[in-house]
């Protein structure tokens, strides 16, 4: 009986990125501009910042200015630690109404709607059950892991917690719960909103050319050397299998665009002999099936988060009607059975590095 804990750092996707002054075939103008970049560990991850500009200076405090927002954004969001969202978590069960922080606010209002275009399955007021499956946990190394019992988890399904069951009230900046089983947990979310602000503290601080990549989760703007990023894809074989290629697929990013994955193998218990993962499907309070990982890619980061989520829960029979009601085009989804499906936008675009031929689902 072991807690085990999927390695953040092999989790990562693998970006391809040249780290050295960028130099070949370059204008005069390019010539004096620099690759600079740094890796922080915040929103319980590594996450590296790739900037292209000719100022070293304005590269530093640029991403001061995004290390100070993720430690802010990760602080405020954190659903059980002592941030605006962890006294939220304890003051929702009261049913009655209380005073938030704005940041929690446009967060449940956000994905109040995703939740609702997601047909449910992207649902972050889940939180107690996934606490009932111990992901808050899983950084405590001492842990153990013990099978939730069938009769807690149905009691929970029973109570239908759901974002509609939250009233926001904008002018009193209050909100409150009307289902004493709601708990709120943005993991699924988060990360991808708080990629979105940064990359508007970039923009507003004259930053052109970059990519914010949280573990695998990640926007970009602009280029690199004039040609899109151009991103690897993790394979879901590493996790079990390090001698297997580290990346199944690549794919070149335009301006303003962000690509997230939700896998199977990122966070995850193994109990006797099975693998219980960290995506739960609302509709049976356990570990979503059929699903190794998805890949999104859209403009908005916290869409493509709330998505790769919300896919990976649909699967691969119901992706594609998930995939419309959120708006998504580009999609490749990875089974349990080792199929790749793709959406045809993303057929167009992805490069796929495997033997495997891909199914294009209409
Ligand atoms: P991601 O890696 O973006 O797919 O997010 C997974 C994380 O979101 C988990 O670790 C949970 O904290 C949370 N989560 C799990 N299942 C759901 C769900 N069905 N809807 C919303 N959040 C979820
Ligand atoms: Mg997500």
């Amino acid at each position: 009986m072991l807690g085990v804990r999927g390695d953040v750092i092999n989790s990562i996707f693998y970006v391809i990125v040249i780290a050295a002054l960028i130099m070949a075939g370059c204008s005069s103008e390019e010539e004096s501009l620099e690759l600079h970049q740094q890796q922080l560990f915040t929103f319980g991850t590594l996450v590296d910042i790739s900037l292209v500009t000719d100022d070293p200076e304005q590269a530093q405090l640029a991403i001061d200015m995004v290390s100070a927002e993720f430690d802010r954004l990760h602080t405020d969001w954190h659903p059980w630690q002592d941030g605006a969202l962890g006294q939220v978590n304890k003051q929702l069960s009261s049913l009655e109404f209380f005073s938030t922080s704005p940041s929690v606010i446009s967060l449940l209002q956000q994905s109040n709607l995703l939740s609702e275009k997601s047909a449910g399955l992207f649902n972050p007021a889940i939180g107690k059950l996934i606490k009932l499956w111990q992901f808050d946990q899983l950084e405590n190394e001492q842990f153990q892991f013990t099978m939730p019992s069938a009769e807690a988890v149905q009691s929970l399904l029973q109570q239908k917690p759901q974002m509609q069951d939250i009233v926001i009230n904008n002018d009193t900046m209050q909100i409150k719960s009307n289902n004493p089983a709601v708990s709120l947990d943005f993991g699924a979310f988060a990360k991808g909103v708080a990629i979105e602000r940064v990359i508007k503290i970039l923009k507003a601080n004259k930053i052109q050319n970059a990519l914010i990549n949280a573990g695998g989760d990640l926007k970009v703007i602009g280029t690199k050397n004039e040609r899109p990023w151009r991103i690897g894809i993790k394979n879901p074989d590493q996790a079990q299998n390090p001698s297997a290629p580290a990346v199944i697929a690549a794919i070149k990013l335009h301006s303003d665009e962000s690509l997230f994955t939700s896998g199977n193998y990122e966070r995850f218990f193994e109990f006797q002999g099975k693998h219980y993962h960290h995506i739960i499907d609302p509709r049976t309070g356990y570990p979503g099936r059929g699903t190794r990982s998805v890949t999104v890619l859209t403009k908005d980061a916290g869409l493509a988060d709330a998505a790769s989520t919300a896919l990976f829960i649909a699967g691969p029979e119901q992706w594609p009607e998930i995939a419309r009601k959120m708006g998504i085009e580009y999609v490749m989804l990875i089974s349990t059975d080792d199929r790749i499906y793709l959406s045809p936008a993303m057929a167009e675009r992805i490069e796929l590095l495997t033997d495997v031929e891909p199914e294009i689902i209409r």
